[in-house]
């Protein structure tokens, strides 16, 4: 394939049946690590697509396709990077790799693998998003975090002309679901606070019958700001089920995605770096925010610790019908990532 005929050094990681993450690396003597990242899944075909999906067509300065934009496009203009410093025998010190990852779009398995090879030791990794760093999506400094309760109750069975022989599981998880107001939020200076939402309860007979329920579950998406982390909330939430005296018992778990949120120093040196590149080629300063959009940067920075960075093709109509990228965005493009690359590793 194409990293092999470059020359990079590749390894396959299969993360699922059939779903493997790829890995490339060029090395050159010690130095620093620099690493690009690119997810190869895509969001499902919505309905209203003009052209087909899965074959690119061409209208004007528009390359539509699922994917094009998010994010096929970001790894093309990687690729273009590694061909560029490659074909042009360009020399740097320290180690250029490349991953194509499963996944992202779902649970991120892809990102949470590659934290189990050696790439975790990079310093710092760009990721090849759709994020231009115009006002239409700034690079982030920081994202939130979010994790799903999943919430047993097991109460105990009896026969419902006499409830207060059993104890109501639907009516406990009840009590629980009307005191999530009381869990603790920290204020993030940029962020403000974290919010909670409901987003299932199940609970009770399948079949009409005249029993106490035994048994509910419910499942509640919280969102965290950094300063928090996945197992504070859980922690959290046990201490608002103890503090109500339930006579159920209650198990508090989690179920996936979970994902860390991070915030990072904008002197981080793969930040200054980029800002100069960017003004420099696009001929403006780059915008920044603190967003509240998952990415594998979840992963990466705020369970991995690597400093991160988004940038990418200018986006059109991602994750919807018709999805293009601006094609005219990925000659700067490529030469930002190349510029950061030779800047990083020099
Ligand atoms: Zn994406």
């Amino acid at each position: 394939m194409e990293l092999e005929r470059l020359g990079l050094e590749t390894e396959e990681h299969m993360v699922h049946p059939d779903r493997p993450n790829i890995y490339g690396k060029l090395r050159m003597g010690d130095g620093k690590r620099l690493h690009f990242n690119g997810h190869t899944d895509t969001v499902p075909v919505v309905d209203g697509w003009d052209t087909d999906p899965f074959e690119p067509v061409q209208k004007g300065d528009r390359l539509h396709g699922l994917g094009r934009c998010d994010m096929k496009a970001g790894i093309a203009c990687t690729l273009n990077m590694i061909r560029a410093i490659v074909d042009s025998d360009t020399e740097f010190k320290g180690e250029l790799s490349f991953s194509a990852v499963i996944d992202e779009e779902a649970m991120g398995d892809g990102a949470v693998a590659l934290l189990d090879t050696d790439y975790r030791n990079v310093d710092a990794v760009v990721l090849a998003e759709p994020y231009p760093a115009d006002e239409s999506k700034p690079v982030p400094l920081g994202i939130v975090g979010k994790l799903l309760y999943d919430i047993h109750v097991y109460g105990t069975a009896a026969h419902d002309f006499t409830p207060e022989q059993g104890v109501n599981a639907v009516e406990e998880a009840g009590e629980i679901l009307a005191n999530l107001d009381k869990l603790e939020f920290q204020e993030h200076h940029k962020f403000g606070k974290g919010n909670y939402s409901t987003l299932k309860i199940e609970g009770g007979y399948d079949i009409y019958s005249v029993l106490v329920p035994a048994y509910c579950r419910f499942e509640v998406n919280r969102l965290i700001v950094p300063g928090e982390t996945v197992e504070g909330a859980v922690k959290d939430m046990e201490k608002l089920v103890e503090s109500l005296g339930l006579k159920s018992s209650v198990a508090v778990k989690i179920k996936p995605p979970r994902y860390e949120s991070f915030e990072m120093d904008p002197e981080e040196s793969i930040l200054k770096l980029f800002h100069g590149v960017y003004t420099d080629v696009m001929g403006i300063e780059p915008l920044y925010m603190y967003s509240k959009s998952i990415t594998d940067a979840n992963t990466f920075a705020g369970v991995g610790g690597i400093p991160c960075l988004h940038l990418g093709p200018k986006r059109g109509d991602t994750h919807k019908a018709n999805e293009y990228v601006p094609l005219s965005w990925l000659p700067p493009c490529s030469e930002m990532y190349t510029r950061i690359a030779l800047g990083f590793l020099n």
